[in-house]
């Protein structure tokens, strides 16, 4: 019943209309965007209060007294106060503002990591996880003499829990695992991997890029220790992120850069360091971003996660079944705990030419390895072609693409 009233309130075509970017012909056909895991269109709301702040509001933040910085720094503080209630943190000090989900892994790498790392200790990541959550943490163990393990995944892209139990050890510091993949959809069972690193002592960061729009995070249940999400992927802005971490390991880390609002006072001698969260926000921030994104995020709750999630859900299910009834196609990860992302190949073709041949028809899907080059070389292909849906899109939209597809298909031979 409950299920029946939330489908019934969602309209695909008045959320459309929001979406400005989604009302145009490319190649002469109306655009079909399936690229959403790379990064999502934004609604009128959020590029509204960009302007509206350039045109109003524009000002730095935290130091002026005038009547614009103050409205410039309540608005920014404000986001945080959204993101804080988006992902259940319990304070807004645990929230710092980043460029983005990779900026959130390096600082973690290189201040925890770099403060806490020893010698012979070992972190741990997975088989699917982004170069963002693979480079920093090789970059950081390499100057500490830590070793990088990695957990195994099935073909399917399922983590295989009784290696996980393996090698999570007194030896791990750090455990860094995706919640969702972006080249296969995989979610993974991040509260057990969560309990089974605290058992052994082990710190766990959550790289939420692919989670934070489309399921629903509450950092005290997960009980994670960091968990870092870019704006662009949530419906939001470029170059704004988050990075949450609990209070307490955020209070002992070192600063990640240092500058401005960072420092409470400097002298040549020395300098003391700000309270959180702008211990971690050197320089002055991106701030019309910020502030952006707490329409993004006022955008998801006004619809809902769980209605979000339960429409890219159909959408995917709708796009593999009629991809399996292809024969020429391969599914690339076919678990079925999943986001709405689906990844193929059709035999004999390569994956790029898949995609230029779906633009000429105004469908953008993403192809390649989707910077998951070591998930490639364990599965043995160079890439895949991906799609991934958002709220916006339509089973009109996926039926008018699984045509395409078997076209492409029957030319082929
Ligand atoms: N992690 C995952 C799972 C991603 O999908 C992405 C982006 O595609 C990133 C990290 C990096 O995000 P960003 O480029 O916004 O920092």
């Amino acid at each position: 019943m409950k299920d029946q009233l939330i489908e019934s309130k969602f309209n695909v075509e008045a959320i459309r209309k929001v979406f400005p970017v989604l009302n145009q012909e490319i190649n002469g056909y109306p655009l079909i965007y399936f690229d959403n895991a790379a990064t999502s269109q934004k609604p009128q709301q959020v590029t509204d209060v960009l302007l509206r702040y350039y045109h109003t509001d524009n000002a730095n933040i935290h130091r002026g007294i005038h009547t614009l910085a103050e409205r410039a720094t309540s608005a920014f503080e404000e986001t945080r106060e959204a993101v804080k209630d988006f992902i259940h943190a319990a304070e807004v000090e645990e929230i710092i503002f980043t460029k983005g989900t990779t900026e959130g892994i390096n600082l973690v790498a290189q201040t925890f990591g770099k403060a806490n790392l020893i010698e012979g200790d070992e972190v741990i990541i997975s088989t699917m996880e982004h170069h963002s959550n693979i480079v920093p943490w090789q970059m950081i163990c390499n100057e500490k003499g830590a070793k990088l393990k990695i957990l195994p995944i099935t073909n399917e892209g399922e983590l295989i829990w009784e290696t996980a139990e393996q090698l999570i050890t007194s030896k791990t510091k750090i455990v860094a695992l995706v919640f969702a993949s972006n080249s296969l959809g995989s979610i993974n069972p991040v509260q057990k991997i969560i309990e089974l690193a605290h058992n052994a002592g082990a710190k766990v960061l959550l790289d939420a890029a692919q989670a934070a729009a489309h399921l629903e995070i509450d950092v005290q249940k997960l009980d994670c220790d960091f968990l870092v999400f870019s704006g662009h992927k949530i419906y939001g802005p470029t170059g704004v992120g988050v990075l949450y971490g609990k209070r307490a390991l955020l209070e002992a880390m070192p600063p990640y850069q240092g500058g401005g609002e960072m420092i409470q006072e400097v002298t040549f001698e020395k300098t003391t360091y700000n309270e959180l969260p702008y211990k971690f926000e050197a320089g002055t921030p991106n701030i019309a971003d910020v502030i952006a994104l707490q329409a993004a995020i006022h955008f998801i709750n006004k619809i809902g996660k769980e209605v979000i999630a339960k429409h890219e859900h159909r959408l995917m299910v709708r796009a593999t079944e009629g991809l399996k009834r292809i024969p020429e196609i391969k599914l690339i990860g076919t678990t079925k705990n999943k986001i709405g992302i689906v990844s193929f190949l059709i035999e004999g073709m390569h994956h790029l030419d898949v995609g230029i041949v779906l633009d000429a028809k105004g469908i953008a899907i993403r192809t390649g390895h989707h910077c998951t080059q070591p998930l490639m070389n364990f599965l043995k292909i160079e890439g895949t072609c991906r799609a991934s849906f958002a709220v916006y899109n339509t089973e009109q939209e996926v039926d008018f693409f699984l045509e395409s597809v078997a076209r492409i298909v029957a030319r082929r031979k």
